[in-house]
């Protein structure tokens, strides 16, 4: 029987293995631990917990799936804390690479009625300021940024790791979701695109992170684990 309440870290759990099913990769313990940051046993013990709740169930090749419940919970924490990133920023003027820790705290303390008072002071926003659709279901498909080639157009999408120091790193670059620019050099160690307000360098690793769209395309390819890291806060220890 699932719960009506999931714990928190219950919650951050399940966020975590909805972000691995969203960007496409292997649902295991061990992407669970590499995308938050902790112990193989530390997960283990917390995925028995999760499927013992009726949040997920495990698959012939021991990866995991999610109950209906186990997805419907997913889902709601993953839509409320991109729509209070949103919240933050637009309605409180709170910087985009400083809200996805607050967002994760208060993620879990909301009432239903103040997730409906936030959404509506959101308005007809559909993204949270990192470039993650508040509903799920309208997720692009992107390319790695680094992958693209010297000359490509590209509008940058979403960055998929809201590790805040990361945030932090882009912030400074001048790159947002939502800019256009224009491959100017690719290399091992750097990636160097143009847009409408001047140059941005990136370390190749940190263009592995953003999804673009490019046109020319390179292939699609599904994120690193080690990309997927959500946050530098730990829980279930
Ligand atoms: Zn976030
Ligand atoms: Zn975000």
């Amino acid at each position: 029987m699932a719960h009506d309440h999931a714990t928190v870290a219950e919650e951050e759990y399940l966020q975590s293995i909805f972000w691995l099913q969203e960007a496409g990769l292997p649902m295991t313990g061990a992407n669970v631990a590499r995308a938050m940051q902790l112990s193989a046993p530390t997960v283990h013990e917390m995925v028995n917990r999760l499927e013992k709740d009726g949040y997920i169930t495990r698959r012939d090749d021991k990866s995991l799936k999610f109950t209906k419940s186990g997805l419907e919970h997913a889902e709601a924490i993953v839509r409320r804390h991109r729509m209070i990133e949103r919240f933050l920023t637009d309605v409180l003027g709170i910087p985009w690479d400083e809200v996805h820790e607050e967002a994760e705290r208060l993620e879990h303390a909301m009432s239903p009625v103040l997730e409906e008072r936030m959404l509506a002071a959101i308005g007809d926003a559909k993204n949270c300021p990192h470039g993650h659709p508040i509903d799920p279901a309208d997720r692009v498909p992107g390319v790695p940024l680094a992958d693209c080639d010297a000359g490509a157009k590209v509008t940058i999408l979403r960055f998929e790791n809201e590790a805040e120091d990361l945030l932090h790193y882009l912030m400074n670059s001048g790159v947002y979701p939502g800019l256009d620019a224009v491959v100017e050099s690719t290399g091992d160690d750097e990636v160097a695109i143009r847009s409408g307000k001047g140059e941005h360098v990136l370390t190749t690793s940190v263009a592995e992170t953003i999804s673009v769209t490019a046109d020319p395309s390179p292939p699609p390819r599904t994120a690193l684990p080690e990309q997927l890291v959500l946050a530098k806060e730990r829980y279930g220890r």
